[in-house]
């Protein structure tokens, strides 16, 4: 990836650190099959800053730009490994993952990840805030309304 810079300084700020490798050079990737994962204005310029076009990526359902599946995965996933092949420039939604807000329930981490238990106990109040702020940006990006 070296030349092409690194991904913005803004979207480094959106981190959850979570160790998903299972064994040698092969991550658990669940999150990475059948994704929904909604996307920023700032994601998609990213990526389309890597010379891939919008249309290989996006996929639009219930009002917002998502992440394309194909074959039952995100496009981006290397299946052999299940590692993400633009990790560095990957969408602010996978960065901030496995916490998701859930109506009712606010900002949790979701019950499908298998480290779930391990990450509910590191979670602090500012990964939290930064999800809720993800989401707005989402609204603004968008103009739809996501029931906080
Ligand atoms: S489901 Fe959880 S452990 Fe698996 S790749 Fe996603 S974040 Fe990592
Ligand atoms: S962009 Fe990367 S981290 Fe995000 S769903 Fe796709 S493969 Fe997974």
């Amino acid at each position: 990836m070296g030349g092409r810079g690194g991904p913005p300084i803004e979207a480094d700020i959106y981190v959850v650190e979570v160790n998903c490798k299972l064994i040698k050079s092969k991550y658990c990737g669940r999150c990475c099959y059948n994704t929904e994962m909604p996307l920023a204005k700032i994601d998609i310029e990213t990526i389309r800053s890597l010379s891939i076009p919008e249309r290989r990526f996006v996929v639009w359902k219930g009002g917002l730009p998502r992440l394309r599946n194909i074959g039952g995965s995100c496009v981006f996933l290397d299946k052999d490994t299940n590692m993400c092949t633009i990790y560095p420039y990957r969408p602010i939604g996978c960065r901030l993952y496995p916490l998701v807000y859930v109506s009712g329930e606010g900002v949790t981490v979701d019950r499908l990840c298998p480290l779930r238990e391990q990450v509910l106990k590191s979670i602090t109040e500012e990964k939290k805030r930064l999800l809720i702020s993800f989401l707005k940006r989402l609204e603004e990006d968008w103009g739809i309304n996501i029931r906080l």
